[in-house]
């Protein structure tokens, strides 16, 4: 089913990696600039993240004893430093996730340069070393962005949906290591709902979502794909639906030959194996269009 699978460490049958995208209120105050701060109720909600449920999340990651990756715009270390500090000290890795999540493919190459440069500062600043991964605030990833990222020796991007396995992102700048999701691993679509925020989806019941989680982690544990799944801690990490994500991990373990990795261990050994000829990913060349595409008469 997988053309080119990669070769897992230990005999693994694929790779796990639980990334949160820790945007708490930045996006109520991108989505609504001149007055967020009168939107009370939403804002509960969001901070209901770095508040409630990243606490939470740890506490199951230091029960499982695994280590994942966290995505979190600039604006939000600086912001909540309890929740960044207890991230960096249960030895999880903080990725990189716009300045206060603004859209990449609506700024000029200069803005997005700018912004992505301040998270950087950010980050370091917080966590004492460089970030290595980027996830593109909603996916709007730009034409620009994966040269600006190989500019700046991140080694991996987390926004794209172009395969099962890793492949490499290739510009005039150099490469980069793809690790791709899908929508269907998005709790996006299980459970947004506001309509500040302009989301209203039918929320499901979390055994409803975990079963759409799982049949994704069955195929690539059958096939020696790749898992990750893009929660929120304001949306997963909510009790009922944390409870049942908990029970998965069990299943994980259960069922066994999983490795569960942070992101820039699963880019690592992606760029260990290219280099060691043991793997020749797919390759994608960027940008994809050099400009607007029309059908020619
Ligand atoms: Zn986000």
């Amino acid at each position: 089913m997988i053309e080119n699978p990669i070769v897992w460490p230990n005999g693994a049958r694929c790779a796990v990696s639980f990334t949160f995208d820790m945007d708490a209120d930045s996006i109520l105050h991108v989505a609504h600039p001149k007055d967020s701060a009168t939107r009370v109720a939403s804002i509960s909600m969001l901070h209901y993240g770095p508040k409630v449920a990243i606490p939470r999340i740890l506490e199951t990651y230091r029960r499982f004893e695994i280590k994942q990756t966290f995505f979190i715009p600039a604006w939000c270390i600086e912001q909540y430093p309890a929740a960044i500090e207890a991230i960096v000290e249960n030895g999880h890795e903080i990725a990189h996730h716009g300045y206060i999540h603004e859209h990449p493919n609506e700024l000029t190459r200069e803005e997005e340069a700018y912004w992505l440069d301040r998270g950087c500062d950010t980050i370091k600043r917080f966590t004492g070393q460089a970030p290595r991964g980027w996830r593109a605030p909603l996916y709007n990833m730009s034409e620009h962005s994966a040269d600006l990222l190989i500019e700046r020796g991140f080694s991996y991007d987390a926004s794209l949906m172009g395969d099962d396995v890793p492949y490499l992102l290739r510009t005039n700048a150099g490469e980069l290591v793809e690790l791709p999701s899908s929508w269907a691993l998005d709790d996006w679509p299980q459970y947004m709902h506001s309509i500040d925020l302009d989301f209203q989806m039918p929320i499901q019941s979390p055994q409803r979502a975990v079963e759409v989680f799982k049949a994704e982690f069955d195929a690539a544990w059958e096939y020696g794909g790749l898992f990750i799944p893009v929660w929120h801690p304001f949306l997963s990490g909510r009790l009922a639906r944390w409870h049942e994500v908990s029970k998965l991990i069990e299943y994980m373990m259960q069922k066994g030959d999983v490795w569960f990795a942070r992101m820039d261990e699963i880019a690592a050994h992606v760029q260990r194996s290219v280099r060691t000829g043991v793997y020749t990913p797919r390759i994608d060349s960027l940008p994809y269009y050099q400009g607007p595409v029309k059908a020619n008469k």
